[in-house]
């Protein structure tokens, strides 16, 4: 039996603040964190900066919202960029970051208000420089939450050894992290390779601060990256660095409550019901990665020449909102007619997970933004991947090491090259008449839900046992 001390202890409520970034990419993993959180006995602050960028993000939260009505919001308004750094970037989510992180000053009276007070905060990545200037004088535990795999974290936290060195990105070919190995020239994300742009700069002060933190959480699975979460943790990649979580922010029973339905998704749905067990591509490049109209056409010729029915997210523009094209106009009537007899093809959002997982999707072609990446994980669906930028390539080395897909090819970076229908249908058949890797794909699904269980991993409970001392 344990002692009364111990069973008080356990039912001590942490209230813990979170701070997501933008994007649906930033904004996702900290609504699985909150209802992680939730599920375990916490209180949930849930800070939201508007305006909000996206149309997907704003129903994302409300949703959530709705669903969660234990989580108290608050809102943050945000000031509005000068316009020298507007036009810094030609990014909205960049900006988008830079907005938040100028305004933070203002989140103190916030954070200092909340009852009862905060036993920790939860930043994301993006926002760590100027988050830690308001948590220190209120003696807030800080933790940072990066959205992406534990080998682009190797590079963020090795990044402030060696930048250095990126000064003068011409000479680099290559990023050697001890522990991890070599990061290619061509893996590196591109702007990095920019040091005046704004995401370096960015990138590069929020790694310089990272030892200021009081923890680290990754989301992520050892069964997608042990050999590396070993090395970020015995300190073998830099020294200095806080406590590192990983902790898988998925989970069985909050899932379905995290999404909205996009108007299409009972269409959606009845046509994936009527396809056979394991037969659909799924193609979705995330939520704000458009591609060129030649390469969507092109795509759309290796759906069609792939033989396999798919399901087809298409985006022609970054920002939801700014999407207003009709399918039709952007494929041509006659690849219009094609692609309409063998999948479908929608231009608004699906709850990515909830198709995922239906019986009759048999692989996935991604960008792999990284929760792309653990959901394919958590279903045990293979992952045929195609980096399109940033952190992407970095993560599609992480999907070919664990086995759970492969990479396309020497693809470019997004508009570099024009890659072919003729090869882009080639893959996909390579992806979904590969048995051993399907068979993989569900060992790792397999392995990934036990570590998980019924009441989060070890990473989620060694947190908050962190919290409730
Ligand atoms: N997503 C979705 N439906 C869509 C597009 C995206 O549910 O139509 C979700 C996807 O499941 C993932 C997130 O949005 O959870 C996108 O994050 P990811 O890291 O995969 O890529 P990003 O959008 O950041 O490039
Ligand atoms: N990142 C980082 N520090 C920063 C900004 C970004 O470590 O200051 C990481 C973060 O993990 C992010 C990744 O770089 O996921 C790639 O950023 P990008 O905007 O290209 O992609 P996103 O994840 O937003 O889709």
């Amino acid at each position: 039996m344990s002692s009364p001390a111990a069973d008080a202890n356990d039912f001590r409520s942490p209230h813990v603040a979170l701070l997501p970034s933008s994007g649906a990419g930033h904004i996702t993993p900290f609504l699985r964190l909150a209802a992680s959180l939730l599920s375990q006995n916490c209180r949930v602050t849930l800070i939201t900066s508007h305006p909000i960028v996206t149309q997907a993000e704003s129903n994302l939260i409300s949703s959530f919202l709705s669903s969660f009505p234990q989580v108290t919001e608050k809102q943050f308004h945000i000031l509005p960029l000068d316009p020298a750094s507007a036009a810094s970037s030609k990014d909205p989510f960049f900006l988008q970051w830079e907005s938040i992180r100028r305004s933070l000053h203002l989140l103190s009276s916030i954070l200092s208000s909340l009852s009862p007070p905060l036993d920790a905060m939860v930043s994301d990545i993006t926002l760590i420089s100027s988050t830690i200037t308001i948590t220190k004088p209120l003696k807030i535990p800080n933790y940072v939450l990066f959205p992406s795999s534990a080998k682009m974290f190797s590079l963020a936290s090795y990044y402030s050894v060696l930048s250095e060195s990126l000064s003068d990105s011409t000479k680099i070919s290559e990023i050697k992290i001890p522990g991890i190995g070599a990061i290619p020239r061509s893996s590196i994300p591109p702007l990095l390779l920019v040091p005046e742009s704004l995401f370096a700069t960015m990138f590069k002060s929020n790694s310089d601060i990272l030892r200021q933190f009081d923890g680290i959480i990754i989301n992520t699975f050892d069964q997608l990256e042990s050999k590396t979460l070993k090395a970020l943790k015995t300190g073998e990649v830099a020294g200095g660095l806080p406590p590192l979580f990983n902790v898988g922010l998925i989970h069985h029973d909050f899932e379905s409550k995290l999404g909205f339905g996009g108007e299409g998704a009972e269409a959606v749905s009845k046509w994936l019901d009527a396809q056979l067990a394991k037969s659909v591509v799924y193609v979705s490049f995330g939520s704000r990665t458009a591609l060129s109209r030649e390469q969507i056409r092109e795509l759309g010729e290796g759906l069609v020449k792939s033989g396999y029915p798919f399901l087809w997210v298409m985006k022609d523009k970054a920002v939801d909102k700014e999407d207003g094209e009709k399918l039709e106009g952007i494929l041509g009537a006659e690849m219009m007619g094609e692609v309409k007899e063998k999948g479908i093809v929608v231009k608004e959002w699906v709850d990515q997970v909830d198709v995922l997982r239906h019986n009759s999707v048999g692989g996935f072609v991604s960008h792999c933004g990284w929760n792309s990446v653990v959901e394919a994980a958590w279903v045990g669906v293979p992952v045929l991947a195609w980096p399109l930028h940033g952190d992407q390539r970095i993560n599609g080395e992480v999907v070919e090491g664990s086995g759970l897909g492969f990479v396309g090819g020497n693809w470019g970076w997004i508009g570099e090259v024009l890659v072919k229908g003729e090869e882009i249908g080639r893959r996909i058949k390579d992806m979904m008449e590969d048995e051993g890797l399907r068979l993989r794909a569900g060992e790792i699904r397999d392995e990934v839900r036990k570590v998980v269980g019924e009441t989060g991993d070890d990473g989620l409970k060694q947190l908050i046992e962190k919290w409730r001392a």
